[in-house]
């Protein structure tokens, strides 16, 4: 008797960070030992690096997707409050940029820190893109970078055509809007990280018995260092930038700053990158293991979803 599966997005956002290249070569390594293929985001600009083309061609010659996670990741780029015009004039570049030196057709976007507007999906329609994965529906803002995004919590849990005006709204749009998978809080992997295994095995049970239950995906995030073996011990202030080195912590935590939200939180992620690591691959595994799970990447579900094989809400 066949399984009812649930299909799964397996999902990464790439960043600039000095050791890049080995942190992705061993992602993949990792993947495809397992067995899942995933959807990168990357930010454009980071193909300006000498010699970072060669993994992002082996990325996609082993199957995974190759998207785009915003031109620069960093100001003045901003998808809350640029102009329409300038983000079309991004996302235009970035696609452009991406296609050009990896020779694939990019069709998927994710907003860096999930921040975007109603701009950011009007300009993604008219550059050509096909889905966004970065609504993180019925997810509590107190708990994320956008504390007073209450927005989320009213918006649709499963892929929809959003509204021009408003991202977390249905409307007519030919744009997918893919909501990465939440309740209350989001199916990313920060959640091992701040509340463990345990709780992160029973959240993803529960996920994936509901997207079964329901055929619609699961969407999960990770990002690709933290497949790397590392002994690295982040300090305190690792999420904090250089001045909390100097000036310390204290009542900041408390105050809801721009791109961040309560910086309190980042105090319960895991510092110690061997054991962040470990419990990553111990999570991958648990899903990979899984039988009533199938990984696809976005463009695969898309056809699926578009060819009627994956129920829309
Ligand atoms: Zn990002």
């Amino acid at each position: 008797m066949s399984v009812r599966r649930a299909l799964f997005l397996f999902t990464l956002d790439i960043h600039g960070r000095s050791n890049l290249v080995a942190e992705l070569a061993a992602c993949l390594d990792e993947l495809a030992h397992i067995g899942i293929r995933g959807t990168f985001f990357l930010p454009a600009t980071l193909l300006n690096e000498s010699g970072i083309t060669a993994i992002f061609k082996r990325l996609v010659d082993e199957g995974h997707q190759l998207a785009c996670h915003g031109l620069l990741h960093r100001e003045p780029e901003n998808f809350a409050s640029d102009p329409l015009e300038v983000q079309i004039r991004n996302l235009k570049q970035a696609k452009a940029m991406i296609e050009a030196a990896i020779d694939v057709e990019v069709t998927a976007f994710r907003a860096p820190s999930f921040i975007l507007s109603a701009e950011t999906i009007v300009a993604l329609e008219a550059c050509g893109y096909k889905a966004d994965v970065s609504v993180n529906s019925q997810r509590l803002s107190l708990i994320s970078s956008q504390v007073g995004n209450f927005r989320w919590l009213t918006a649709p849990r499963w892929p929809y055509h959003p509204s021009r005006s408003n991202p977390y709204a249905r409307g007519d749009l030919k744009l997918w809007e893919i909501p990465v998978t939440a309740f209350v809080l989001p199916f990313i992997s920060t959640m091992h990280q701040a509340l463990g295994l345990r709780f992160t095995r029973l959240f993803a049970g529960a996920m994936i018995q509901e997207a079964k239950a329901l055929n619609h995906p699961i969407v999960y995030m990770a990002h690709p260092e933290e497949f790397y073996p590392s002994d690295y011990v982040r300090p305190r202030t690792y999420h904090f930038g250089r001045s909390a080195e100097t000036e310390g912590l204290g009542w900041r935590l408390f105050v809801p700053k721009g791109n961040a939200g309560f910086r309190i939180r980042w105090l319960l992620y895991e510092r110690d990158e061997h054991k962040i690591h470990r419990d990553t691959m111990e999570v991958v595994r648990f899903l990979a293991k899984r039988r009533d799970v199938e990984f696809v990447t976005v463009d695969e579900y898309l056809t699926r979803l578009e060819g009627g094989m994956a129920s829309r809400q």
